[in-house]
């Protein structure tokens, strides 16, 4: 991996890959249709990417299916294993392009590709999946039984699920990407990737990385950016896809499980979350109201974001003011700028969602404490300032809602059970946080939360051996460890009479 201590940008050198990837070649749209990839920090058209057709998206279907049906993809383990390693290193080769080229078209901080939004998942997204091939139990024998007087053995089998349909959302694409690359391929299947519209490069560079770098054969994986959402759906609706393995908002994940239904799609669902962090009465506050600031990171665009700060009432006008020098020094701009830590949102549509939120928040009657417009030094570029608001209610519109803006939320509670009672009062179930003095007591809360996830005194939950999602209306399915690769297989029972 490349040396991580220097945290410049460098700027893109090379143009954004416009081309897709359908079974094994590098082509363009049907007509040569693209649509343009925009720089969300600047407002500038960094270039095009292929907006692949109904037809387009047909013909990648048509080659996934037939590489699970006619290749030894889905059975030969040493292959695989090859390619993606052969993979991780094409794209280590090119990490420092990919580098710059998420911070254009994310308008992700350059400080976050060395973390979550690249160097992160890139270190074992790939090449975990490829270890646990040897060490996964693709085959167990169950003892020796007589059911109904008829004696058998029997053993399960573990077989590749088929045809995945990954859909990507645009906050962490890379990420998200390869994190369903690895364990996909892995487990055997063949995978068709739709990207998001909004960031569609991260992906043909894998696509011809793939095609020009690595013996993954034709059809095994396609990429097939488009700017209509609904060429996505086509993976959902059509029956030579198994699996959907969808990363995005709730409200589309629902439509997916609906489209889905008519074949019976297998669904793995990642969706929104509103995290709750509770700082217990014994938690130090200073320390950790000094960090909420970290909560612009990205630009709040983070599904597992702790965006409700639970503050026992006691303590609560002291932390208001901690918070609010905190989100007064946050690094927000340009995402090149080695010190940002908050970029511009996605779209001017996003941007105009967040300010709708905070609108609302006020209307609402929450204080706001600080930010809340687009920032007057900022003309260009999708800004949002960093938002605190102090008297929320739990009822109100944005604690509950997923608002994916800088914007966070400080909600007093009187004991323990009221804080877990105003955590758990949510439709999402994604993340948490319990801080305190005392480990024991702090667990003991964690575990009364219903998430899929809960950070105690700090702790990270991540990596690719890490499972990881959403309770409730936050997903079905986890991203990463056994349980995800897992997801990825079908059980199959052969019981032979003896
Ligand atoms: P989105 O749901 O609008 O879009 C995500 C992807 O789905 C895009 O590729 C889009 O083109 C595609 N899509 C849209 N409509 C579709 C349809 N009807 N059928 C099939 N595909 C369709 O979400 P977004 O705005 O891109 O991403 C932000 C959301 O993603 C947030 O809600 C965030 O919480 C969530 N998210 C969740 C996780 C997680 O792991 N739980 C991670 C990142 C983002």
């Amino acid at each position: 991996m490349t040396d991580t201590t220097d945290t410049t940008a460098t700027p893109v050198t090379a143009e954004g890959e416009v081309r897709m990837l359908i079974d094994g070649q590098l082509v363009t749209a049907e007509g040569d249709r693209r649509f343009d990839n925009l720089n969300p920090a600047t407002e500038e058209v960094l270039g095009q990417a292929a907006d692949a057709s109904a037809a387009d998206m047909d013909r990648a279907i048509a080659a996934a299916r037939r590489a699970f049906d006619e290749t030894t993809w889905s059975t030969d383990h040493a292959l695989r294993q090859r390619c993606l390693r052969q993979l991780h290193d094409a794209i280590v080769s090119e990490q420092e392009l990919f580098r710059s080229e998420l911070v254009a078209e994310v308008g992700t901080p350059v400080l976050v590709t060395y973390m979550a939004q690249l160097d992160a998942p890139l270190q074992d997204g790939l090449l975990w999946p490829a270890a646990m091939i040897d060490r996964f139990e693709w085959e167990r024998t169950l003892p020796d039984s007589e059911p109904f007087g008829m004696p058998t053995s029997s053993r399960v089998v573990k077989e590749a699920a088929g045809v995945v349909g990954a859909i990507i959302p645009w906050n962490y694409p890379f990420e998200i990407l390869i994190n369903k690359l690895g364990q996909a391929l892995a487990a055997g299947n063949t995978m068709v990737i739709k990207p998001a519209p909004d960031t569609p490069w991260n992906a043909t560079r894998i696509g011809r990385l793939i095609a020009e770098q690595t013996d993954i054969p034709a059809g095994v994986v396609n990429v097939v950016p488009s700017s209509d959402h609904l060429i996505g759906e086509q993976l959902v609706t059509d029956p030579r896809v198994d699996l959907i393995s969808f990363t995005g908002s709730t409200a589309t994940g629902k439509r997916i499980m609906a489209a889905g239904a008519p074949t019976m799609k297998r669904l793995f669902l990642e969706l929104g979350g509103k995290s709750a962090s509770i700082l217990l009465d014994d938690a130090d506050l200073e320390s950790s109201m000094a960090m909420v600031g970290f909560l612009c990171m990205h630009a709040g665009q983070g599904c597992a974001m702790q965006t409700r700060i639970l503050i026992p009432r006691s303590r609560y006008a002291e932390a208001v003011e901690l918070a609010k020098a905190s989100f007064e020094t946050v690094a927000y701009g340009d995402p090149t700028d080695p010190g940002t830590i908050q970029g511009p949102q996605i779209s001017a549509k996003q941007r105009e969602r967040v300010l709708g939120y905070i609108d609302q928040g006020v209307a609402e009657g929450a204080r706001l404490v600080t930010g809340g417009k687009r920032p007057a030094h900022l003309p260009k570029g999708f800004y949002v300032e960093p938002t605190l608001f102090a008297d929320v209610d739990n009822g109100m519109t944005i604690a509950q809602e997923e608002i994916f803006g800088p914007v966070l939320c400080l909600i007093p509670f009187t004991d323990d059970d009221d804080a877990v009672r105003i955590a758990n009062e949510s439709i999402y179930g994604l993340s948490g946080g319990v801080t305190s003095a005392d480990d024991e007591r702090a667990l003991a809360v964690a575990r009364r939360i219903r998430t899929g996830t809960v950070s105690v005194n700090g702790g990270v939950f991540y990596g690719a051996d890490t499972p990881f999602g959403g309770y409730k209306s936050s997903g079905i399915g986890r991203q990463n460890g056994i349980e995800g690769f897992e997801q990825y297989t079908e059980t199959k029972t052969i019981s032979v009479g003896r």
